[in-house]
């Protein structure tokens, strides 16, 4: 029965974006007002944000943003900029291939939410399906590395390297400094490992590797292999070498060469680093893709990043989970390995289904059709009188011509992109989509370099070999079933549908995971990034080829900083974590530039994210933790006293506004003046943005830098765990020290502090999303988008309070857009904890809240605002039944074991079985709402045993007895 109050009146105008992104309708607003007694959601602002942050005290501000547009008009905008891009033919290679989409992955995958609005797997029962595809990844990328563990995925190439220099350093024997790079190594994987390794005191060494490691005392070594010129060398001398010397060696390896190729576990490397973008995933002008990183057992537990891994359910049934310490490696804070969070999930499952689909033989005779294309280019180039400058390939050439300009100016003429390595050096590099004619084309952009030359056409040998002999694959890979089952398109689409059909995304119910920010990833502002303008540039590409996207990103950049209040932005960490790395390099060289060198204590609250403190340490700062008080907020007297502590050793304090405890501290300005005038620096953690927009602008209340998640308050999907982008904004003393990049001087200031991921604009080719949501919201609409957030949550604490206490509230007894339920108190009367919950919310068709963070025991729970009050009706329905579930537990008419709640999640199998001896009803199981009759979801497995999974650690493809009944 529709709602009269939702249905327009006829002659009214249409519907605009902020009415279909906002969940409640104007009547639903005006109830859940009156619940939470305000008469408006601007009294409601203006109670719950102290005013001394307001950016208009008392009313409402405006933010200077274009007017909203309707989706149609807004697509029609991103179709002009999209026109303004010349996508060529990419043979510039360095790390980025042309590849063909498979289009049933394309579709079913890239574009479908099931798979792009999930979250990541922290609650593997209703994450089976990305976890299995997850996993199919893991095993994919050690087949081919031949190293047995491998992570779920990193950011990019470039960054999986930096984190293995760092991984190698902990673990090496060699107490000395020197990482040793390949002088042939990708140049943008130099530049990140320098930023990187700046403030760690890492001496980054460029060696010749042809001539052995130089002197000095070297305890890491990465080789890359093919080299970035192409030429494919044998790196198991130097492995060797590194391990004479106690060093370790790292492979930064082309995935698809490694079909053809001895693989880097094989020839004795200890990590191996890389990217899947050529397994199918978009170029996008520079990202988002799944860097991978494979290791040895040894080194197992270094692995940064998450490791999906296989362990049993409650009825011993095989299940997959993040295994060791993944699940939760920001508790380890600064003693944290690494800051990864948000990685790069839905690509490394893209990367993973082509893989499934084209099994071993398909990925071997796709590298076979690239080398021998690239075979046939080198020999009719020398035919033709040119120097082709190795005799080892893969995939990539150098050759030698009177003007490189010259050649790759023709080239482009043709519609092909060349790379100009210097004047007289033209680079090359073939991928799966590169076809004989456009063989021809390059060949017509080299001309002849002898007049008498033959010019017969190009003729492609399929036996052509140049890879070095004793170089030659010999060991298999991608034997198990799933590799080698899926060849017809039905096969694969139903096996993506099974794998989806396992789990709970934002396309069947809200995810009210606090920190999250799980809101709408609408279709409008979706469905341009798939566009071949957007998604086939080259990161590398000369600018005026990407003039639509250029545009876009400085609008972004433009309309970031008026919400903030900052007065530059950076778009290219590719997460938050990245993004707070980069915040801090700006600090770290703000401070450099003035002299104050030792100013390398950050100041971090207890409750802070554990990214917060990991990015500290990576920055090269010591970090000093800032209590507490009992409501949650930093504790002035602790924070003066540990100012007076470290004195003019002070570099920053991190703080996240609102607090990870979700209120509006009132103390903010009074911390960011403490810390200011100590000389420290204030970093503001974006992530609880969504609190803020068009109310307050941390640029403008007293912080000098923040990061935001495009991922949580911009509307990008989080993918089951990445894609994200990070931009860090910074005011304008910060702005010279932003990331740069060596191949795009427009990508940041020339003074910059170096790039942080490998593409100059980051993961360019999903920020269509966010310039999507801004330009249909405007101003208006992302204000009430904050109104309504802070509604709701304040909605479901007022609805959840008589049933659970609410831990922290600010003024007025607010919270902002979280709040915290506490289950200690019900845990201590019945023993049902905060986990027993969260898997009972599942049989209830739901995603719990955030777990434990930032307080033990406890439930964070954020709505956002695209919920429809019925949606946070069933959640509240269902939250107050589970309390009357405790209840039966306390008073002992259920077993302190043997009840709903600690036999949560129930599958079908479980529910439907001969034999019940539970000391509840099968119906109390599975239907403990008559709702759930009409929609029920079922957990594919039941609680799964973590323990057993980290003794009996398997994280590749289990065989396929295991599942047999
Ligand atoms: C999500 C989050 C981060 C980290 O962001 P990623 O994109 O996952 O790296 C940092 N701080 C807070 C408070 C967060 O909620």
């Amino acid at each position: 029965m529709p709602d009269p109050s939702n249905v327009p009146t006829p002659g009214a105008p249409a519907r605009v974006f902020a009415d279909r992104h906002i969940g409640p309708a104007p009547a639903e607003t005006a109830e859940m007002l009156k619940t939470v007694g305000y008469g408006s959601t601007a009294d409601l602002m203006n109670a719950a944000v102290p005013a001394s942050i307001l950016s208009a005290p008392g009313q409402s501000a405006t933010l200077d943003l274009p007017a909203a547009i309707g989706e149609a008009e807004a697509l029609a905008e991103l179709r002009d900029l999209a026109s303004r891009n010349r996508p060529t033919t990419p043979m510039i290679g360095r790390g980025y291939y042309g590849t063909l989409t498979p289009p049933v992955i394309l579709r079913n995958i890239m574009e479908n939410p099931a798979w792009y609005t999930a979250y990541t797997p922290y609650q593997p029962e209703i994450s089976q399906g990305r976890l299995e595809a997850l996993i199919n990844f893991q095993t994919m990328v050690s087949d081919l590395t031949g190293l047995p563990i491998t992570g779920a995925s990193l950011l990019d190439e470039s960054t999986a390297a930096a984190e293995a220099m760092t991984l190698a350093r902990r673990v090496s024997k060699v107490k000395g400094d020197v990482f040793v790079v390949d002088s042939d190594v990708f140049p943008q994987t130099l530049q990140v490992l320098r930023t990187r390794a700046e403030p760690l005191g890492i001496e980054v060494v460029v060696a010749d590797l042809t001539q052995g490691l130089p002197e000095g005392d070297v305890y890491g070594v990465l080789v890359q292999y093919p080299a970035s010129s192409g030429v494919v060398r044998d790196p198991s001398a130097v492995i060797a070498e590194a391990h004479e010397r106690g060093a370790l060696a790292v492979v930064a390896a082309d995935i698809l060469a490694l079909t053809l190729l001895r693989s880097p576990g094989d020839l004795g490397a200890d990590i191996a680093v890389g990217s899947t973008q050529r397994f199918g995933v978009p170029l996008g002008f520079g990202g988002p893709h799944a860097g991978y990183m494979s290791v040895g057992e040894k080194l197992r537990r270094q692995l940064p990043g998450r490791l999906v891994g296989v362990s049993v359910d409650d009825a011993g049934k095989p299940a997959y989970r993040l295994a060791l310490q993944t699940r939760e490696q920001h508790i380890r804070r600064e003693k944290a390995t690494s800051n990864i969070c948000t990685a790069q999930v839905l690509l490394a499952i893209m990367a993973g289904m082509y893989a499934v689909y084209h099994g071993p033989d398909g990925l071997r005779a796709i590298a076979r059709q690239v080398h021998t294309r690239t075979a046939a280019l080198a020999d009719t180039l020398a035919q033709r009188g040119f120097e082709v400058l190795h005799g080892t390939y893969f995939d990539t050439l150098r050759v030698r011509v009177p003007s490189a300009d010259r050649v790759v100016e023709r080239a482009l003429e043709a519609g092909i992109n060349l790379l100009g390595v210097d004047q007289g050096t033209v680079g090359l590099s073939v991928d799966e989509t590169t076809t004989v004619d456009d063989l021809e084309k390059v060949l017509a952009a080299f001309g002849e370099a002898d007049r008498g030359a033959e010019r017969g056409p190009v003729s492609v040998d399929g036996d052509a070999d140049r890879l070095p002999a004793d170089l030659a694959r010999g060991v298999d890979y991608l034997t198990h079933q799933v590799f080698n089952t899926h060849r017809s398109e039905t096969s694969l689409l139903r096996y993506m549908r099974r794998l989806s059909d396992r789990d709970l995304a934002l396309d069947r119910t809200m995810i009210p995971l606090g920190s999250c920010t799980m809101k709408l990833n609408a279709t409008a502002e979706m469905e341009s990034i798939t566009w071949p303008e957007f998604a086939g540039l080259h990161p590398f590409a000369p600018l005026d080829q990407a003039a639509g996207s250029v545009s876009l990103i400085r609008d972004l950049e433009g309309w970031l900083a008026e919400v903030t209040g900052y007065d530059a932005v950076s778009l290219q960490p590719n997460a938050g974590s990245q993004g707070e790395l980069a915040g801090l390099l700006a600090i770290r060289g703000y401070h450099r530039s003035r002299g104050d060198d030792h100013r390398d204590v950050c100041l971090i609250p207890s409750s802070a994210h554990g990214t917060n403190a990991a990015s500290a340490v990576m920055a090269g700062m010591r970090v000093a933790v800032v209590a507490c008080a009992d409501d949650g907020n930093v504790d002035l007297d602790d924070l003066r006293a540990k100012i007076a502590k470290h004195g003019a050793e002070l570099a920053a304090i991190m703080v996240t506004y609102p607090s990870t405890a979700g209120v509006y501290e009132d103390t903010i300005t009074e911390v960011c003046r403490l810390v200011h005038e100590a000389g420290g620096q204030v970093y503001v953690d974006g992530a609880n943005l969504n609190a803020l927009v068009g109310w307050a602008k941390p640029g403008e209340f007293g912080a000098d830098v923040s990061h935001l998640n495009l991922h949580k308050t911009f509307c990008i999907p989080h993918g089951g765990g990445g894609p994200g982008v990070g931009p860090v904004a910074v005011r304008s003393h910060l702005a010279g020290f932003l990331p740069n990049h060596p191949g795009q001087p427009e990508a940041g200031p020339h003074t910059g502090v170096g790039p942080v991921s490998g593409a100059p604009f980051g993961s360019a080719g999903i920020l269509p999303i966010s310039w999507a949501y801004v330009r249909m919201m405007g101003g208006d609409g992302l204000r009430s988008a904050t109104e309504t957030a802070v509604l709701s949550a304040n909605y479901v604490a007022k609805r959840l309070e008589p049933y659970y206490p609410v831990l922290y509230t600010g003024a007025n007894g607010l919270v902002a857009h979280e709040c915290i339920i506490d289950i200690r108190p019900l845990q201590k009367a019945s023993g049902i904890s905060n986990e027993d919950v969260a898997k009972r919310l599942m049989d209830y068709g739901f995603h719990a809240p955030t777990m434990s963070f930032p307080v033990n025991g406890t439930l964070m729970v954020e709505p956002t605002e695209s919920e429809n009050l019925a949606e946070l009706e069933r959640f509240i329905q269902a939250m107050i039944s589970i309390r009357g579930e405790i209840d039966r537990v306390a008073s002992g008419e259920w077993d302190a074991e043997d009840n709903p709640l600690r036999g949560a999640p129930h599958t079908a199998e479980a529910v439907t079985a001969d034999e019940w001896n539970r000391g509840y009803t099968r119906a109390e199981a599975a239907y403990p709402l008559p709702s759930l009759r009409q929609d029920k979801y079922w957990p594919p497995v039941g609680r799964i045993d973590q323990a057993y999974g980290d003794r009996n650690l398997v994280c590749s493809c289990p065989p396929p007895e295991a599942f047999e009944l």
